[in-house]
């Protein structure tokens, strides 16, 4: 497992901020997300543990399904 990355959060302005926030997977210490991304660097930072707590909709189905791809051993 590898604990090279964090989540980093975007901030959604209008209807989606109801929902939270919308978070990102980012290499450590990076703000590009590993969608292409780029988040903001003063939005929030959660460990990449936490990754299975993030809701399904506050997930970016780019960065969970790259993040997926890189710690899969093959
Ligand atoms: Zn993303």
């Amino acid at each position: 497992m590898s604990s090279q990355y964090e989540l980093r959060a975007e901030h959604q302005p209008g209807e989606m901020a109801r929902n939270g926030h919308h978070w990102h997977v980012v290499r450590h210490g990076s703000l590009l997300g590993l969608c292409g991304r780029l988040t903001s660097p003063v939005g929030e930072l959660q460990e990449i543990l936490l990754i299975d707590d993030v809701r399904m909709e506050g997930r970016c189905p780019s960065c969970w399904a790259a993040y997926d791809e890189v710690t899969t051993p093959v």
